[in-house]
């Protein structure tokens, strides 16, 4: 089943989520386990039996990060979804350009990120009606514009949701207390968006809020592709 017309934007966090499950037969909500995620998790538990959650599982993610998804395991009635990357593509580029490419060039950065993150989800998201992810608008320019309720021509043309695209990180944090849902560790040593471990770091006090990820890259977009293409860049 899909989802026919899209629904006025915008909707609340909860009023999206209820919109796309009842609308879509499969329904993948992709988490990072960021506080994005911890929210949407806790809030699809609420609306629907045992939600389908797809994490991508790069070979690269921070140790701490395995433990937050083991804890969301054993605490949420999830069906959790672990997806690899093809280990022969990862095998071809690591031969080739060594196992830190991202360090060499912003190009092999993003290829990098195309084996280990975007390819994997295309080829998972084939399989469904729908996904939803924890973008917000105010993460960074590139998101900006993001739709809460969209079609995602990146993806076959499958609904993409943001039920919280025009949360701040203050609305995060509040529910994540108020509701006393488990949060990726690392925030506590300063991190502001955390993605694989040799290409996020802490930010410091006043910077913005991903510019902890490929610090390196002068001028470099913050972004690895699951969201944003190089094409999408604007002047
Ligand atoms: Fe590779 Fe870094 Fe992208 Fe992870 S974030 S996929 S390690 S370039």
């Amino acid at each position: 089943m899909t989802g026919g017309d899209l629904p006025a934007n915008p909707l609340s966090a909860e009023e999206a989520l209820r919109w796309v499950y009842e609308q879509h037969e499969r329904v993948a909500l992709v988490a990072s386990f960021q506080a994005e995620s911890s929210v949407l998790i806790d809030l699809a538990c609420q609306i629907i039996e045992r939600p389908e959650v797809i994490t991508l599982d790069t070979g690269r993610l921070p140790e701490e990060t395995h433990e937050l998804i083991e804890e969301f395991r054993a605490r949420y009635p999830i069906r959790l979804r672990v997806v690899q990357p093809d280990a022969a593509e990862v095998e071809a580029m690591t031969a080739k350009h060594g196992t830190n490419l991202f360090r060499q060039s912003v190009d092999l950065r993003l290829k990098c990120c195309d084996v280990r993150k975007s390819r994997p989800l295309e080829r998972v998201l084939s399989g469904y009606d729908a996904w939803i992810t924890g973008l917000r608008r105010q993460q960074s320019s590139t998101r900006a514009a993001t739709q809460q309720v969209a079609s995602d021509p990146q993806h076959g043309g499958i609904t993409k949701v943001a039920p919280l695209v025009e949360w701040t990180k203050e609305q995060v944090w509040e529910y994540i207390r108020e509701h006393d849902v488990p949060a990726h560790p690392l925030y506590a040593f300063g991190y502001t968006s955390i993605g694989c471990a040799p290409c996020t770091r802490a930010t410091a006090p006043g910077e913005a809020e991903r510019a902890g990820r490929w610090w390196w890259e002068v001028d470099g977009v913050k972004e690895c592709g699951l969201h944003w293409r190089p094409s999408e860049a604007t002047a």
